[in-house]
């Protein structure tokens, strides 16, 4: 679903297009748009282009065709298209006398402002700007930030190996112990010696092992050996400088080897073709080599780093 608000004359009018496929209903699109409503408020200048009765000017965010029966309301003698200005007098107010609508006239602390048109305010953004960022950050549920996103979502990350890296850090491939009753063999198929399980793959097995102590010594970086899960905590609390050339091609360096193990993997379940571990750190080597080689930032690198990657001297 897709909302567009349209300012037209001080007013919010929502306009919701529907894909065909669409499994909203309208009443659960009716009620979005209920519950957006409150996001904005008008602020009254002169009152002329507000509705009495149907805007939400009141300091509440509320409107008064929802506070009182209607035939309150009709008492006043106002007829229905009836603006704010029309209980403004010589630059005051000039509330209908009703005893009913009395405790809602004592809400109104404010003046108006004759100078002044009136403005339709979002609530969500102190500038009173609507902004689709205040909006999101209103409706969206608020969880503590995990503390690897950077190792995932950095400025150069690679977005595939960052999405297979992610998904290996929640455990989420699809690796044979998870797969246990679908699959008739749920040994590693890198090794050949153990069940196959995110600790194992990375990098616990013979195979995988090989390569990332490989991809680290060409690289000249140093990771501890710990399981999987400490291994992606110390990364993320080491490796956690944001501008820092080194920092970011380790993140680099293991998302990279992680994916690519896991398309080696693959490989040999899908397409029973393999490769030697020489040969994928070369690939892994390489594919970070030329993406780090065609950043905007490459020439800033230090000559240490650009010695090791093979980059072109200043
Ligand atoms: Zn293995």
């Amino acid at each position: 679903m897709w909302i567009h608000t349209v300012l037209l004359r001080n007013r919010f009018f929502w306009h919701i297009n529907i894909p065909s496929n669409a499994t909203w209903s309208w009443r659960k699109i009716l009620q979005s748009r209920e519950s957006c409503r409150s996001f904005f408020i008008t602020q009254i200048g002169n009152g002329s282009s507000t509705s009495l009765w149907y805007d939400y000017w009141l300091p509440d965010g509320k409107r008064l065709i929802d506070l009182l029966p209607l035939r309150i309301l009709t008492s006043t003698g106002l007829s229905w298209n009836s603006k704010v200005s029309h209980i403004i007098h010589d630059g005051g107010w000039n509330f209908p006398n009703i005893p009913a609508l009395q405790p809602t006239w004592n809400t109104i602390t404010f003046t108006p402002l004759l100078d002044r048109e009136d403005q339709c305010l979002c609530r969500l953004h102190p500038s009173g700007a609507f902004t689709i960022k205040s909006a999101w950050d209103f409706l969206r549920a608020k969880k503590q930030v995990n503390n690897l996103y950077h190792l995932f979502w950095f400025k150069g990350h690679i977005p595939r190996h960052s999405f297979i890296m992610w998904l290996a850090s929640i455990g989420r491939l699809r690796t044979m112990d998870r797969l246990y009753g679908r699959v008739t063999s749920t040994t590693c198929i890198l090794c050949g010696l153990h069940m196959e399980t995110h600790d194992h793959l990375f990098f616990e097995c013979y195979y995988t092992n090989l390569v990332w102590m490989s991809i680290c010594h060409k690289a000249n970086m140093h990771w501890p050996r710990q399981p999987w899960t400490q291994l992606l905590q110390w990364t993320a609390s080491y490796y956690k400088q944001r501008n820092d050339s080194e920092h970011m091609i380790a993140r680099l360096l293991l998302s990279t080897t992680v994916y690519f193990l896991w398309f080696e993997r693959n490989n040999r379940v899908f397409t029973n073709t393999a490769q030697t571990y020489q040969t994928t750190v070369e690939t892994i080597f390489q594919q970070i080599r030329t993406h780090i080689a065609h950043m905007d930032i490459a020439c800033t690198f230090p000559a240490r780093i650009r010695a090791i990657w093979n980059l072109q001297p200043d």
